[in-house]
């Protein structure tokens, strides 16, 4: 894995924020009890830079990403914390945006685009694949039909589609899913968006196609200097594509770094028992896995203290189990919530 890691530290030295989320909390309301999906969650992407967003299925990543263009579930609300999206004119905090009225519908695509695992299920099967690149384009903006066309023959010439001027009239049932991920792609970036969020963008695809995908998102990300979320439970994934990493476990960021430091220094008990529990080429002799003991414990039960505790090897008795750990920047840069290091 870490033969893989990009990282160009050009990049991570930009200052220049397009989405900073502070302080997040976002909770669910069931007829019996609350959930805390995610709970004060703080990060920031720069321009240019992919942060690659990393846990377990129901750590609350796909939920914070949604909840920054504020789509989450009718019983779902943010309770707490900023969001502030910053483009050309200035500053705006999306939280406080109406998720129905138009200035959110306009940033929604226009300036912050999404990718979604599933692109069959991301386009409608009785339209084309133009058609449907198209209507995006020209509901952004006030490109006559020819002119959206041009635009959606040149975006699928540019995110790799083999003959753009006949697959623009294909329907999506025709094309493979490494295609299809391709027009979503195209379709994400067919409003020149400052940032991409990608919600597991590679998990419904073969190998090799991932591996296409994948560089397709960094060759655009260099080309475009795009701002990325890129939201995944494969540490392989995240390797490929981040500069920056957040770590997330039931819903609260457990540590926060440059690839390196999360790949080559993990700090925190989580972030070192994913790193045990990866496969990895050329194992010497045949060492096991170590898989994290226990489950994910379910929300309505949320721990008390430190939220792993429960599967922590390193917990302190009466100290991870009843009080919250600080966030603690052990370097630059890089934060770890844990007691190990308050
Ligand atoms: Fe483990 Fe305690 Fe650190 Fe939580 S705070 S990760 S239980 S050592």
């Amino acid at each position: 894995l870490p033969a893989t890691v990009v990282t160009d530290p050009a990049r991570m030295d930009s200052n220049e924020f397009v989405l900073s989320v502070k302080n997040l909390h976002v909770h669910f309301f069931t007829r019996n009890a609350t959930l805390r999906a995610v709970s004060g969650v703080s990060f920031d992407v720069k321009k240019g830079e992919t942060l690659g967003i990393l846990g377990e299925s129901g750590c609350g990543k796909s939920v914070t990403a949604f909840s920054i263009l504020k789509i989450v579930p009718a019983n779902g609300k943010i309770v707490e914390g900023e969001v502030l999206h910053r483009n050309g004119e200035g500053t705006i905090n999306l939280v406080e945006l109406d998720p129905k009225g138009e200035k959110l519908r306009d940033i929604r695509g226009n300036e912050i685009a999404l990718v979604f695992q599933e692109p069959m299920s991301s386009f409608s099967p009785v339209y084309t694949i133009g058609n449907q690149i198209m209507e995006v384009i020209q509901f952004h903006s006030d490109s006559s039909v020819t002119q959206a066309r041009e635009q959606a023959v040149d975006i699928l010439r540019r995110v790799g589609m083999p003959q753009p001027d006949k697959t623009i009239d294909a329907y999506p049932y025709t094309l493979s899913g490494g295609m299809l991920q391709r027009a979503m792609i195209g379709m994400a970036l067919s409003c020149a968006p400052n940032l991409l969020i990608a919600d597991e963008p590679t998990s419904a695809l073969d190998v090799t196609i991932q591996a296409q995908i994948l560089g397709l998102f960094r060759d655009l990300q260099q080309e475009l200097h795009l701002a990325v979320m890129m939201i995944s439970h494969d540490f392989g994934v995240i390797a490929q594509v981040a500069d920056s990493v957040l770590v997330m476990y039931l819903g609260q960021a457990m540590e926060l770094g440059a690839i390196d430091a999360i790949f080559h220094n993990p700090r925190h008990p989580y972030t070192v028992g994913l790193l045990e529990a990866v496969p990895k080429f050329g194992r010497r002799g045949g060492a096991p896995l170590v898989p994290i003991p226990g489950n994910v414990p379910d929300l309505r039960r949320y721990p008390e203290g430190c939220v792993f505790h429960t599967r922590c090897s390193q917990a302190i008795n009466g100290v991870c189990d009843v009080s919250d750990p600080p966030d603690v920047e052990v370097e630059p840069g890089h934060t770890v919530k844990c007691h190990l290091y308050g």
